[in-house]
């Protein structure tokens, strides 16, 4: 107490409420938001009121170092990153945000003074779900560690009035709720609105040639739209650098009231309003599989275009020369969702700033870098043309324009290879004419690159092939890595502490020296608190699930986990038969002595997409019964965790004993839940697919259970013919799993339901699972085994997290850094607000 009066009366003199740092100040700035900004008692306030003043009490710091920031990359002319993406899958800021400014304990013993509980406050927040999956968590990832590396950064996206659904489950089935995750206001948020763009979209071209003689455009649009930025600083990790997320929201432009009074149709007007509003309303929950809606389209142009519009202002508002634009920015194409801003940025200097097509074709190439995140075909973006002419008339001009000079540079390199054209050509010529989004974001950019070793090469010998063959030079790989922030140090305190203990803390921010754990590998004490604090973990994921869930589950068993989106090539299925073959064998032999296993999923699939849904409800079913049967005698429960979502994840990934990274080779890019997993301990059971390639080298092949067919074999066999018969009827075991879905067995006798599954199965199975089935059952079985001698598993463990290092965020940005965008770091000084209403540098 004596302490903390000292603290308390050296500090009252500098600190002030929205500043200072001592827990008696942010006590006081809590209870102050409290009262002047939530305008509560707190007798009368509710847990959320509590969580808005701590928001705020957290914000005022965030401000502080924000301003700084922006005011010192402008001073600096730095270059600056700009990361455009239609997701970002942030999660939670609070937590985030009082780890990286490192006053996570000094805000627990505040709230605590206050008689609340931070865990509680915490767990108010709802979760900016503005991403599907794995591409919005990295752009959230990447985010992080680029203010960690006090790069100086911008990230653009769509601020959508309702995110990614809410899943819940009903009688097995997946039900999409409405996300409304602003309901209670976005205390994280600052709006600007005097940062606004105009959009246009539709109409018709006009062309005429200038006083100058120039031939020039004129786009009479349709409909035009409002873009207001709507800025979130992101604090680096134990740096002052805060870099803005900048994410638009669509409104109808002021013009529209003046209309609405004037032409006598009211109600009209109104309507255009509703229509300029609905581009930013929702976020499409498809991952992986492309949806060719003319909504979605506006959304990725509207997006861009005032991201783009932002950049050159702020360039030409500090003094910069338009034809400098690209010393000045990068722009990294997260997917081709943003590659319509290829075409854009030539309007822009074309049509607006008055450049000609050489200058402004150099600015654009000059600026924009891509990367791929899938080779999956149903994902990749054609937009009809008829539908691309009606939303971007001015855009198609401008895109036959690149494609002819283009085709033509093409035709001299290659002469007489039309199949080359063909393949290059940024209008697809099919039965349907269509715009490739690829080929515009690989002409357009002066890099390209894929996620994970394996998908880099294949992106070169498969659908980039020609585009390989046209410039090597533009592509490299870029493995992907997530936050150790969040990750570990946010989701993981207890695996933190016991890590921290042995090696201090300098690895949260250069993660390789997790290394430094190897040399504890034989400590028994430490083998012994890991060991403890996995299963102190599993503990309280099984508190939750039997709250929520009222399963009971046993937490020496092996947690073994698949979260992720839903989707057949990710093989929920091929984890479901292995359940079932586990169930068939204690059904024969109810004493046979098995390890007992705890299976976990987690996962939404798209509303349209009709398989990944029934395989919802074939989890759900399988746990039922095999839940409930006595025989089973609670050695192996299936668990399906609703809403699988960061904040959900952020207590599943610290859970697992055994990670499913189980898709069909070739067909995940990279995979980053593979990494929270590893980084969490957990062990892997995997195809050579993705990133798995490269965890298994680093963690070491001894401590990774591999399985399943190589990319080379998948292909060799689809080429020999691929029978899924052949599998079914030569396997015992599996024929009777696969007879016991389609016989009604875990449908309470109705054999129809699955039978779509069935079916596809065994006279498709585009993903090999019954090629992969054997495999997999093996593989599981060495599992079991290993898992039986729990000091060697902890060893094994420890070794996974000791050699994680590379799978950083923090590791990936240096690498785009480095070999893409040649920018370095620009720290940034402390700014403090003086009474007397100046600005000075902290000295
Ligand atoms: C990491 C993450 C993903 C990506 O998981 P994969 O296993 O790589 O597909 C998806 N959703 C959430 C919420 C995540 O945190």
């Amino acid at each position: 107490m004596n302490q903390l009066n000292e603290t308390f009366n050296q500090h009252i003199e500098i600190e002030d409420d929205r500043t200072g740092l001592s827990i008696p100040t942010l006590r006081r700035a809590i209870a102050d938001n409290l009262f002047y900004v939530q305008g509560k008692f707190p007798s009368i306030a509710t847990e959320n009121d509590y969580y808005m003043a701590l928001a705020y009490t957290v914000r005022d710091r965030l401000l502080q170092r924000w301003l700084a920031s922006s005011n010192s990359y402008i001073e600096n002319k730095t270059r600056m990153v700009c990361y455009l993406s239609a997701e970002f899958l942030l999660g939670p800021h609070l937590g985030n945000n009082l780890i990286n400014l490192g006053i996570y304990d000094q805000i627990h013993r505040a709230v605590e003074e206050l008689g609340l509980n931070l865990d509680i406050l915490i767990a108010q927040e709802e979760e900016p779900g503005l991403g599907n999956g794995g591409l919005g968590r990295l752009a959230a990832c990447y985010m992080d560690s680029l203010a960690t590396l006090e790069i100086p950064a911008i990230g653009y996206g769509i601020r959508y009035e309702f995110g990614i659904f809410d899943q819940e489950i009903r009688d097995g089935w997946q039900v999409e709720i409405t996300d409304k995750w602003l309901r209670y206001g976005n205390p994280w948020e600052i709006c600007r609105p005097e940062i606004t763009y105009e959009v246009k979209l539709g109409g018709y071209i006009d062309h005429y040639t200038d006083h100058n003689g120039n031939y020039r455009s004129y786009w009479h649009p349709d409909l035009v739209v409002k873009g207001v930025a709507y800025d979130t600083p992101i604090l680096g990790y134990q740096v002052t650098n805060a870099n803005t997320l900048r994410l638009w929201k669509s409104e109808a432009p002021e013009s529209f009231d003046f209309q609405a009074f004037n032409v006598g149709n009211y109600y009209g007007a109104v309507d255009k309003k509703i229509v300029c509003e609905n581009i930013s309303k929702v976020l499409y929950p498809n991952d992986e599989q492309f949806e060719g809606k003319q909504l979605r389209l506006e959304q990725q142009y509207f997006f861009v275009s005032c991201s783009l519009q932002d950049m050159i202002t702020l360039h030409l508002l500090y003094g910069g020369k338009i034809e400098t634009f690209h010393e000045k920015f990068v722009a990294q194409l997260n997917d081709t969702h943003p590659s319509i801003g290829v075409a854009e940025l030539m309007r822009l200097l074309i049509d607006d700033h008055k450049l000609n097509w050489e200058k402004a074709w150099k600015i654009t190439t000059h600026t924009f870098a891509y990367t791929n995140h899938t080779l999956l075909p149903e994902a990749l973006e054609t937009w009809g043309l008829d539908l691309f002419a009606k939303v971007l008339p001015r855009h198609l001009e401008i895109i036959y324009e690149i494609n002819r000079r283009f085709l033509e540079e093409v035709a001299l390199k290659f002469p007489n290879n039309q199949g080359i054209i063909n393949s290059l050509s940024l209008i697809g010529e099919g039965d349907r004419k269509v715009v490739r989004m690829a080929n515009l974001a690989c002409v357009g950019s002066f890099a390209i690159n894929g996620v994970a070793a394996l998908h880099s090469q294949l992106l070169t010998e498969t659908v980039l092939h020609d585009w390989y063959q046209l410039s090597p030079q533009k592509f490299s790989n870029k493995t992907n890595g997530v936050t150790p922030r969040r990750w570990i140090v946010l989701s993981n305190p207890r695996l933190t502490n016991l890590i921290s203990l042995k090696i201090g803390t300098h690895w949260i921010k250069n993660l390789d020296e997790l290394r430094k754990l190897e040399e504890f590998i034989n400590d028994d004490i430490f083998c012994k608190s890991w060991r403890q604090v996995k299963t102190d973990i599993k503990k309280d994921l099984a508190q939750k699930v039997k709250q929520q869930q009222k399963i009971i589950l046993n937490p020496e068993s092996l947690f073994d986990i698949q979260v992720k989106r839903i989707h057949e090539y990710k093989r929920q299925h091929l984890n479901v038969l292995h359940i079932i073959t586990l169930y068939n064998r204690l059904k024969k032999n109810p004493k046979l002595d098995i390890v007992p296993r705890t299976f976990i999923f987690g996962g939404k699939a798209a509303p349209g997409y009709f398989m990944a849904k029934l395989i919802i409800k074939l989890i759900n079913s399988v746990g039922e019964v095999v839940n409930n049967d006595p025989d089973i005698h609670d050695r192996l429960k299936v668990v399906f965790i609703p809403d699988y979502n960061v904040t959900n994840s952020q207590r599943i990934y610290p859970a697992a004993d055994l990670s499913e990274q189980i898709s069909t080779a070739g067909k995940e890019a990279s995979g980053t839940g593979n990494m929270k997993f590893s980084m969490n301990g957990a062990l892997t059971i995997g195809t050579l697919d993705g990133a798995n390639v490269e965890i298994r080298v680093c963690v070491g092949e001894e401590n990774f259970f591999l399985f399943g067919l190589t990319t080379p074999e998948v292909a060799q066999i689809k080429n020999n013919g691929y029978n899924p018969w052949h599998y079914y009827q030569n396997n015992a075991s599996l024929k009777e799993v696969i007879d016991q879905i389609a016989s009604g067995y875990f449908s309470h006798g109705d054999y129809n339901l699955f039978k779509p599954f069935v079916d596809s199965l065994l006279y498709d199975d585009q993903y090999l699972l019954l090629a992969d089935y054997q495999s997999y059952i093996d593989c599981q079985d060495r599992v079991a085994e290993v898992y039986r001698n729990k000091e060697h598993w902890a060893k094994m463990s420890i070794l996974n997290v000791a050699r994680i290092g590379k799978f950083s965020s923090d590791r990936s940005i240096r690498d785009y850094c480095k070999d893409i965008w040649k920018v370095h770091p620009h720290p940034v000084e402390l700014i403090d607000l003086c009474p007397d209403g100046q600005c000075r540098l902290r000295n």
